[in-house]
C-alpha cells in the first residue's frame, strides 16, 4: 500500500486523517521541517484536526537550505502524509498517520512564494525548529552574528532573502505596510529562552534592514518562549522497511519517536492560536522553570552519557544509560547538582520527572544513538551543562560531576575511544577544538581556555580543579575508573 494523494484512510490498520484534508489552510509557516517538528507540533496539530479543531491552523512547511530538498520531493510525492511510529519500551508499536502539514515551500525555489504566504493575513504563527546553531548567534558575545555572510547578503537585497531572518522580516514588513498585524514567531528549539533568542536574531537583522520596522517589530510581534521534549532519532532504513513490513505503508520518510512528549508554551500570541492545551499541551505564563528543568536534567544527562558511552564504545543512548557506572553517575549529577539550581516547577514532581528519564533513557526500541547527541557540541554543552556549573559556583554547590561531564567532552574530541576506535567529531568548531584537545595531555587546561564556548570558566578555581583532575583520570585509568571514583566506589 502507498500514501495515495488526497486519500488518508486508506491504511486499515493505521489510524489516519478522517477529516477532510481539503479543508485545511495554512494557519502556521515552520522553519526547519525536520523530523522533531513532525513528531511534535503536527502530531498535536493533526490531533486537534482528528477532534474536528483547528482546520484553519493547517501547517506549510518552509525549508531554506540544500539538504531540505530531499524534504520537499518526499512530502510532495505523498500528499504531505507521512507515519508518525511511536516505539514502546515493550517493544510494541504505535502508528498514526499525520495529516495536518498540507504544504511545503522550499525557499531557494521561489523566495517570492515564501514571502507571499508569510505575509498572507491567514498566517498567524511562524513557528521554528532550525536546530540550536540555526539563530546565528555569536558565540563570545551571545549576539546575533552581523557579519555572517548570509545575513550580510539578505540585507543588501531584503527583498529577496535566502535566510530564515531576511525571509521573516520581509514577510512582516509586507503585512505592516499592509495594515495587516504580525504574525507571532514561537521558537520550538532547545534553547534557553527560545523566544528571547529568536526576537534578538529578528530585530537585530532588521535593523539592518530598516530601523523603524525593526522598532515595530520588537514592539508588536511576540515571541514565545517554549519548552519542548520528545526524543526523536534520526530516521534509519531499517525504520523505512519496518513501516512497510509492520503497516503495509511505502513511506519515503516516516519519523519515529518515544511514547513520551511534553509541550509547555507561554500564552503569549499576536494573532491567536491553536487550542494546543486541548491536546495536552501546558500553555503557561512563564516557561522558565520548564526550561530549566528540561534542558538542565534531560539535555545534560544525555550529554552525560553522550562522551563517556562513546569512550567506553556504547553506540546508542539506552545502551550508554543502561551501564551501571553511566547510570549511577547521571543519578548522582542531576540530585546533587542540577536539582538544587531548579525552581519548583507548577504541576510537576521532579522525583517522578527523574524516575521517568531513566525509563526514556533506556527505551531499546528507540534506538537514540549517542552519535546524535554528539553533534555540535559546542552549541549543547553551553546551553544545557555550563549553566548549571556556574549557578554552582556562585552558590557554592558542588561541581565535580559537572566539570567531569565537560572533561568527558574535551577527551571525546581527541578522536579515539578507549579501545583505540575512531571517533568522528562532527562540530561547527571542529577546527578550532581538535586542536586543542590534542594539546592537553601536555596543558590540560587549553581546550576551557577556549573563550567563545567557555567564557572565563577556566579561571574558576573550583571548576578547573576538578575539570583538570577528571581529565587526568580519564587519560590515565580510562571512563569506568574516573566514574568509579567520582561515585566513591
Ligand atoms: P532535523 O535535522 O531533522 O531537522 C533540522 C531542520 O533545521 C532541517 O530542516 C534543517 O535544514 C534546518 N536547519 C538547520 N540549520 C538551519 C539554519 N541555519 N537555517 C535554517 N534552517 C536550518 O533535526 P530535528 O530532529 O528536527 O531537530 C531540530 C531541532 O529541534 C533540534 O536542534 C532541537 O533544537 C529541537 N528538538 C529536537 C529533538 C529531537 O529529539 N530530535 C527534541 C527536542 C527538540
Amino acid at each position: 500500500m502507498t500514501f495515495i494523494a488526497g486519500n488518508a484512510t486508506s491504511f486499515p490498520s493505521v489510524p489516519a486523517p478522517a477529516y477532510d484534508r481539503s479543508r485545511v489552510t495554512t494557519g502556521i509557516v515552520h522553519f526547519g521541517l525536520g523530523n522533531f517538528h513532525r513528531a511534535h507540533q503536527a502530531m498535536f496539530i493533526d490531533g486537534l484536526m482528528t477532534a474536528g479543531q483547528a482546520y484553519d491552523w493547517g501547517i506549510c512547511g518552509v525549508g531554506v537550505l540544500p539538504g531540505d530538498i530531499r524534504m520537499r520531493d518526499v512530502l510532495r510525492a505523498q500528499d504531505f502524509l507521512y507515519t508518525l511510529v511511536l516505539k514502546h519500551g515493550d517493544g510494541s508499536l504505535e502508528p498514526r498517520v499525520i495529516g495536518s502539514i498540507h504544504d511545503y515551500l522550499f525557499a531557494p525555489d521561489d523566495p517570492e512564494a515564501v514571502i507571499a504566504k508569510l505575509a498572507a493575513p491567514t498566517t498567524r504563527i511562524v513557528s521554528l525548529t532550525v536546530t540550536e546553531g540555526g539563530y546565528n548567534v555569536e558565540r563570545t558575545t551571545g549576539e546575533f552574528d552581523v557579519t555572517n555572510p548570509a545575513v550580510l547578503r539578505d540585507a543588501a537585497t531584503p527583498r529577496a532573502p535566502l535566510t530564515v531572518f531576511g525571509l521573516i522580516v520581509e514577510g512582516l514588513a509586507r503585512r505592516r505596510s499592509a495594515g495587516v498585524p504580525p504574525f507571532t514567531v514561537m521558537s520550538c528549539d532547545n534553547l534557553p529562552g527560545n523566544g528571547h533568542v529568536a526576537k534578538r536574531a529578528i530585530v537585530t537583522y532588521a535593523t539592518l534592514v530598516d530601523a523603524d520596522l525593526a522598532r515595530w517589530i520588537a514592539k508588536e510581534v511576540a515571541f514565545p518562549n517554549s519548552m519542548v521534549d520528545r526524543i526523536t532519532p534520526v530516521t534509519t532504513d531499517e525504520d523505512r522497511a519496518m513501516v512497510k513490513r509492520e503497516f503495509g505503508i511505502n513511506d519515503g520518510w516516516p519519523v519515529v519517536a518515544e511514547p513520551f512528549v511534553q509541550w509547555a508554551v507561554e500564552d503569549r500570541f499576536t494573532l491567536g492560536r491553536p487550542a494546543y492545551e486541548n491536546v495536552g499541551v501546558q500553555v503557561v505564563d512563564d516557561v522558565e522553570p520548564y526550561e530549566l528543568m528540561k534542558l538542565r536534567l534531560l539535555n545534560a544527562s544525555h550529554q552525560g552519557m553522550a562522551y563517556f558511552g562513546t569512550l567506553l564504545g556504547h553506540t546508542y543512548a539506552h545502551e550508554a544509560a543502561g551501564n551501571p557506572l553511566i547510570a549511577a553517575y547521571l543519578r548522582r549529577y542531576m540530585d546533587d547538582e542540577v536539582r538544587p539550581t531548579l525552581q519548583p516547577v507548577p504541576g510537576i514532581d521532579l522525583d517522578d520527572y527523574i524516575a521517568s528519564l531513566f525509563e526514556r533513557f533506556t527505551n531499546p526500541h528507540v534506538a537514540d544513538t549517542l552519535a546524535r547527541l554528539c553533534v555540535d557540541s559546542s552549541d549543547r554543552i553551553p546551553k544545557f551543562v555550563l549553566p548549571t556549573i556556574r549557578a554552582n559556583l556562585a552558590s557554592g554547590g558542588p561541581v565535580a560531576l559537572g566539570a567531569a561531564l565537560v572533561a568527558s567532552w574535551a577527551r571525546y574530541v581527541e578522536g579515539t575511544s578507549e579501545s583505540g576506535r575512531q571517533i568522528t567529531v562532527v562540530d561547527e568548531l571542529r577546527d578550532e577544538l581538535v586542536p586543542l584537545a590534542l594539546q592537553q595531555h601536555d596543558a590540560p587546561t587549553t581546550f576551557i581556555e577556549y573563550g567563545p564556548v567557555f567564557d572565563d570558566l577556566a579561571a574558576e578555581e573550583r571548576f578547573r580543579d576538578a575539570y583538570t583532575a577528571a581529565l587526568e583520570g580519564l587519560h590515565r585509568n580510562g571512563s569506568s575508573a574516573v566514574l568509579a571514583s567520582l561515585l566513591g566506589r
